[in-house]
């Protein structure tokens, strides 16, 4: 007998309970990364009305939560989808403000890249403006306000640009290099930037 592994099983049994125990609780939109071919599978399906359809249902989203605050979408992709579906709004910041219940599960696992699912997850808010026009307009239906101003204006230079759908950092400022996302300047990703489009 192994008694090593065994206070080690147990050790991680105790541990296991008392950490990693789920908790209820409320996930904005915003926060929630998703992987994004359950997602863009849930959307096809709410796109031609196949699959399930949950927008009746009150479930909690199963969420799991990673050390450095990352939460995941592990189960709900089509509650999210079809919620946005029958959603009466204008405005995209609704959307990514909308809140559901969740069961949030803690997971020791560093971050994002140490999580070993292998699949490849992105913010659900990335994953909504890339996808803006074909889901909130064309398919889905949401009715878009088209706004004459800019998207974007910078919190701290007041520079004003439209959000693109290839751009890897839409809400960095590429005059002061401010993230308006998340809230302090990334130099790092401006010069990036400028290496990437010759400034
Ligand atoms: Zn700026």
């Amino acid at each position: 007998m192994n008694i090593r592994k065994l206070i080690r099983e147990e050790l991680q049994f105790i541990f296991n309970e008392t950490i990693n125990k789920p908790i209820k609780s409320e996930v904005k939109l915003s926060d929630l990364y998703v992987e994004s071919d359950n997602i863009l599978d849930a959307y096809f399906k709410a796109k031609n009305n196949l699959g399930p359809s949950s927008r009746s249902t009150d479930k909690p989203l199963a969420v799991t939560k990673l050390l450095d605050d990352s939460l995941i979408l592990m189960d709900g992709h089509h509650r999210i989808v079809d919620k946005i579906k029958y959603l009466d709004t204008d405005n995209i910041d609704d959307i990514l403000n909308l809140k559901f219940g969740a069961i949030i599960t803690p997971e020791n696992y560093e971050d994002l890249e140490d999580f070993p699912d292998g699949e490849y997850y992105i913010p659900l808010f990335d994953w909504i403006y890339d996808m803006k026009e074909q889901v909130l307009i064309e398919d889905i239906n949401v009715p878009i306000k088209e706004n004459k101003s800019k998207d974007i204006t910078c919190k701290n230079c007041d520079w004003e640009w439209d959000i693109e759908i290839d751009d890897k950092n839409p809400h960095l400022c590429h005059k002061c290099g401010f993230d308006n996302k998340k809230d302090e300047f990334d130099y790092k990703e401006l010069n990036n930037w400028k290496a990437e489009n010759n400034h």
